[in-house]
């Protein structure tokens, strides 16, 4: 049976109390809330979706989700379908910023924040345009962690759409959203995730996490970065060697041309804390190594092509051996049923293959999760769905939003 519009809730409500008619409405806000063990919701969209909710189904629903965590100027209008668990994208805009960092060789923030500001009005109208300019019913916007300025050029702007609509907030974790993005299947049109605990691998510019997920909203951070974050090394080693920013695919695609058989002399990078017995990690040593390492090549006349392909090479392998190694480790200490990749390091093709090697090797049972390649940096797709994952938590009391750069995702709400 699928519901098909809000007369057929009540319907079903009055059937599931035992009823077949009620005097009027105010009686079936009332026997719900008595049902579900509440006194009171905030507006009575709330008891729909309680309601569907209980009968195991969402209301369809239209989310607006804007995601300015760091230079990315992103808005989704996503439908969550009848049936709670199949969704369709109605627009997924990214305006990246790339062009205007690059000089400096990593994100300046208040530019990032005067850049969303500016762009922010055009992103949405083209969000609007291009879903067809549906109804909306609730707006998403991410919170933290990420950089305070661009994440508060995101939340003013939310706040604002939000008063001018009478629309209630869902405020969204960064983190979190990195990890939900993979609820959504091969098709794109479903979400799926079973088999929990999982070991979440959050990789990115500004983080890198172990998380244990028990489940969506329980989670536990294992361990972390004490220095940089992976995609930070990505972007120090590509700036030493002049490549340009955002160093990952840059890196990577040189790495790529490196021929292994084929070298004089092997170069040899740290793997820093690989035989730890903790989660954490440590990646500001290997940048400095790189840094050593290609001053003096520099002085000796020596950094040639092939020379800066091996630098790629190595240093990525050493950023993959660390992060698969902790990755293992976490996964066979808490009996993982599932490893989940998320953030934009999880766009190295070769990551992801190493790892789904070695889980296939050591851990065959295990299921892994990596997002498609567009969901691995930032998006407002993840955000999206992880507003959908917590419908619960929307208020229209805006001015509880706020930006909270280091928010933690075992603190999720802010
Ligand atoms: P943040 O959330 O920290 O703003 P993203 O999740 O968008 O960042 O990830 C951006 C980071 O991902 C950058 O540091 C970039 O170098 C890195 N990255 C992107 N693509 C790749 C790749 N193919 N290999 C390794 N790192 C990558
Ligand atoms: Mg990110």
């Amino acid at each position: 049976m699928i519901l098909g519009d809000e007369n057929e809730v009540l319907i079903f409500t009055f059937a599931r109390l035992g009823r077949d008619s009620v005097d009027d409405e105010n009686e079936v806000l009332i026997f719900t809330f008595a049902r579900l063990g509440r006194d009171s919701v905030d507006d009575e969209n709330e008891v729909l979706i309680f309601t569907f909710a209980r009968l195991g189904r969402a209301r369809p629903m239209i989310i607006l989700a804007v995601e300015t965590s760091c230079d990315d100027t992103c808005i989704t209008i996503l439908k969550s379908k009848i049936n709670g668990d199949n969704f369709e994208i109605l627009s997924n805009i990214v305006s990246p910023q790339v062009k205007i960092h690059a000089k400096y060789g990593g994100v300046f923030p208040s530019l990032a924040k005067r850049e969303h500001q500016k762009n922010l009005p055009i992103v949405l109208r083209k969000a609007l345009r291009v879903a067809k300019n549906p109804k909306i019913d609730v707006i998403a916007v991410t919170v933290g962690p990420g950089l305070e300025p661009c994440l508060w050029a995101g939340i003013n702007f939310a706040k604002e759409l939000a008063e001018k609509m009478n629309l209630p907030i869902i405020p969204v974790n960064h983190i979190e959203a990195h990890i939900l993005v993979n609820l959504i299947d091969r098709d794109s049109t479903s979400l799926k995730l079973k088999n929990f605990p999982a070991i979440c691998l959050v990789v990115s510019g500004g983080h890198t996490q172990l998380i244990l997920m028990k489940g969506i909203g329980k989670y536990r951070i294992l361990g972390e970065t004490r220095d940089d974050a992976a995609g930070e090394c990505f972007d120090k080693v590509a700036r030493v060697l002049g490549l340009g920013y955002p160093g990952g695919p840059v890196v990577a695609s040189e790495a790529a041309k490196y021929n292994i058989q084929n070298t004089e002399y092997k170069i040899h990078l740290p793997r820093p804390m690989i035989s730890t017995k903790d989660y954490d990690f440590s990646f500001s040593g290997l940048k400095t190594a790189v840094l050593y390492l290609v001053k003096n090549l520099k002085s000796e006349k020596k950094l040639t092509k092939k020379k800066v392909q091996e630098i790629c090479f190595e240093s990525q392998q050493s950023i993959i051996d660390v992060l698969i190694k902790k990755t293992m480790k976490a996964a066979k200490d808490y009996k993982a049923k599932t490893i989940i990749l998320g953030g934009g390091v999880t766009a190295n093709e070769e990551l992801k293959r190493q790892l789904k090697q070695k889980i296939e090797k050591e851990i065959p049972r295990t299921k892994y999760l990596v997002p498609g390649t567009e969901y691995c940096t930032d998006n407002a797709v993840m955000a999206a769905i992880t507003a959908l994952s917590h419908l619960i938590v929307k208020t229209k009391n805006w001015k509880k939003i706020i930006a909270n750069a280091n928010l933690r995702i075992d603190e999720l709400r802010p």
